[in-house]
């Protein structure tokens, strides 16, 4: 299936934790997305923003690409945001458009060494996404390590322990500072250099806090990962964004 924009479908919704929901979406026309585990849509809220122009958001399928009729994503409501909150209030049935899929985090076709997935915060969609997606292949050895803060209430661990193949290793770092810290970057690093020295890996997937998973590939880098063996996907505090 070609990129491209389509009409979805709220298909199932159900509430998670206290500021979060799951959504399934489908397209109407029945066709497949033809995404792959790690890759996002970009969702039309149909919100006008201020200046005039519509709330276009991205979001990472959370489910494998082994199904592509129907997908999972997960919102977390971010204070008044436009599309996080449309998302998490839209009735079941509703329709919006998307384009997508959309994005480089995924493992290469065929992949079979050892990965490690790096997810903090909501970024742990798309490490559910790569990691359900490289089981239902029946490849790649995957760690996936989840830096979160305490009282985050996205998904909780019990929700990505119960979506996580049995073969993935997860590790939570359920403590891990708050969005904004100023030792977040270097906290990040350390607990990624302990893992990585342990065993090294052929590839690592990195999702979530840009100012965290930027200063992660550094360290890997400096820990030896070839180039272009580490890759990202920024959902808030892109820094590439900010030097444009
Ligand atoms: C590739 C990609 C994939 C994404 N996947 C998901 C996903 O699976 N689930 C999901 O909930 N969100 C995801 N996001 C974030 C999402 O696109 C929106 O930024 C988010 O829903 C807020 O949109 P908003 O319109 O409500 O608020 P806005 O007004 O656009 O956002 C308010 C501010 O909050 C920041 N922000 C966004 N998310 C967070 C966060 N978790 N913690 C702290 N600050 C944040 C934004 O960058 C912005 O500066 C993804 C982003 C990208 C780029």
């Amino acid at each position: 299936m070609a990129q491209g924009s389509a009409k979805i479908r709220i298909a199932h919704a159900e509430p998670l934790g206290q500021g979060a929901r799951l959504l399934r979406v489908e397209r109407v026309d029945g066709a497949e997305l033809g995404f792959a585990g790690g890759q996002y849509v970009i969702i039309n809220t149909g919100v006008t923003l201020p200046g005039g122009k519509l709330a276009k958001r991205a979001y990472s399928m959370l489910s494998s690409d082994a199904e592509q009729r129907a997908v999972e994503i997960a919102v977390k409501r971010v204070g008044a945001g436009p599309g996080s909150n449309v998302l998490n209030d839209i009735a079941v049935g509703a329709e919006l458009e998307w384009s997508g899929p959309w994005g480089k985090l995924r493992l290469p076709p065929g992949f079979s060494g050892r990965a490690l997935v790096v997810a903090t915060d909501t970024g742990i969609t798309a490490a559910l996404g790569i990691a359900r997606s490289a089981a239902a292949a029946g490849a790649a050895q995957l760690d996936l390590l989840w830096l979160v803060e305490p009282g985050d209430h996205f998904v909780s661990e019990r929700f990505v322990r119960e979506r996580l193949p049995a073969a993935v290793r997860l590790t939570v770092a359920g403590d891990f500072l708050p969005v904004g810290h100023p030792e977040r970057p270097a906290r990040a690093c350390a607990l990624v250099g302990d893992h990585a020295a342990a065993a090294p890996y052929d590839a690592a997937l990195c999702a979530g806090d840009g100012a965290v998973i930027y200063p992660i590939r550094d360290r890997l880098a400096s820990l030896g990962a070839p180039e272009g063996s580490v890759l990202l996907e920024s959902f808030f505090n892109n820094p590439m964004k900010k030097s444009l």
